[in-house]
């Protein structure tokens, strides 16, 4: 739900306004304004909306974009301009940002995978761009070297290059599997807690045979330094997602590294046709957009952010903490969505509900909140991806309905 759904949303809702309404009354002229200025699309369609305790999820789309990057899309959607020298000077921008060689805006973390193997895979190769994905006989590499811990959904990516995934799990064995087929060496930084081979002695096994090194670092901002940390470490390329935490275009993503990578993987890329990424578009504004959050995130108060995470956070935990019977804790992913997750969890013998009947209550209550239930009588939220105020409609929510199913 948008600051300005809230907005209207409190106007129409007491119940929901005695909680929140002290802080955001003092701006009624904009929750007019809304109603004026345009159409109410989800209503128009029946859409769903809710308050987001989730965090970064794709199919919740994702995360909302600062009124920055807003800006940038709508400022910039009222001129044309070339494509391609949008992407070579926002991209020269971004390299420097990132202690880059070179970086391009993508479609997306994973576009970035598949176009970085692709420009790996043919170089500046024209004739090579055009034969993706078929690797037979053309004298092009076909192996991505990937330790089993690191094998997720999103590395699908590299077969769209007609590459194939050869699983390691031992410095040994990923000796034995490189042979002259092997086009990269691909590091995933979210389990980089789990596979045996750490990045540093990643990017040294690829340096001692001379394949280069990817690492997906998609979900893994903050800490904002990671957006240089992987370059200045040496991998030869690194992608990250612009529509998780740095709440740039959810369809927008970086492929930074190599000169000469980047610039075999724009090849594959709009507004060049007979390759495999022209599907892969990114426009002007999401171009546009995609610089003015990654700005936006470089120069935050990541301190000030942090406290108000843990801030908003404890407000949470001490409303529903006031149920009889009701625990909290406050965890942090040591990688990857690293932000204060609150786990609530509560005496079955004193609250009569699981964390799942929870969930579809807050769910189907007005607003809809989504949370995360877990197994037995317990959910866990963040409220990272919650407009400001909106946390103390979930606590409420929650206080509600945890005290009415007490058990008298
Ligand atoms: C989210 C994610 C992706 C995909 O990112 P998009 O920007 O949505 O394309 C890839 N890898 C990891 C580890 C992710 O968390």
């Amino acid at each position: 739900m948008q600051r300005r759904d809230l907005l209207k949303f409190i106007s129409v809702a007491p119940l929901v306004g005695g909680a929140v309404g002290n802080k955001l009354s003092a701006s009624p002229a904009k929750a007019g304004a809304y109603g004026a200025a345009g159409r109410d699309l989800f209503k128009e369609f029946g859409i769903r909306t809710f308050i987001n305790g989730r965090g970064t999820i794709t199919a919740m789309s994702g995360s909302l974009m600062h009124d920055e990057v807003l800006d940038a899309i709508k400022g910039t959607s009222r001129k044309f301009c070339m494509l391609d020298e949008a992407q070579d000077k926002i991209g020269a921008k971004i390299a420097e940002l990132c202690h880059a060689e070179s970086a391009v805006v993508t479609s997306g973390a994973f576009s970035a995978l598949t176009l970085g193997l692709a420009g790996v895979l043919t170089g500046t190769d024209e004739e090579k761009v055009r034969q993706l994905p078929h690797l037979e006989g053309t004298g092009m590499k076909s192996e991505v070297i990937c330790q089993r811990a690191h094998d997720i959904t999103y590395n699908h990516a590299f077969l769209n290059t007609g590459c194939k995934i050869v699983m390691v799990d031992t410095v040994e064995e990923l000796r034995n599997a490189i042979n002259e087929k092997t086009a990269l060496l691909f590091f995933l930084n979210i389990n980089a807690d789990r596979g045996q081979i750490g990045h540093e002695e990643w990017i040294k096994l690829g340096r001692e045979y001379n394949v280069p090194t990817l690492i997906d670092m998609a979900a893994d901002v903050p800490p904002v330094e990671n957006l240089w940390r992987f370059n200045d470490m040496g991998f030869d390329l690194v992608c990250v997602s612009g529509g998780k935490a740095m709440r740039g275009p959810q369809s927008a993503g970086l492929l930074m590294g190599r000169k000469r990578f980047i610039d075999g993987a724009r090849l594959s890329m709009p507004p060049r046709g007979f390759n495999i990424g022209r599907g892969m578009k990114v426009n002007k504004e999401e171009i546009f957009g995609m610089y003015v959050a990654l700005e936006k995130f470089i120069n935050e108060d990541h301190d000030k952010v942090w406290k108000d995470w843990e801030d908003r956070t404890a407000m949470v935990a001490d409303e529903v903490k006031k149920v009889a019977g009701v625990t909290t804790e406050v965890t942090v992913p040591k990688l990857g969505n690293v932000t204060p997750n609150l786990h609530i969890s509560w005496d079955e013998q004193r609250v009569a509900l699981t964390g799942q009947e929870l969930a579809e209550r807050l769910r189907n209550g007005n607003p809809s909140i989504e949370i995360v239930p877990a197994r037995g009588s317990k959910v866990w939220l963040t409220v990272w991806m919650m407009l400001p105020g909106e946390e103390k409609v979930v606590a409420k929510r929650i206080r509600e309905e945890l005290t009415k199913a007490t058990v008298a």
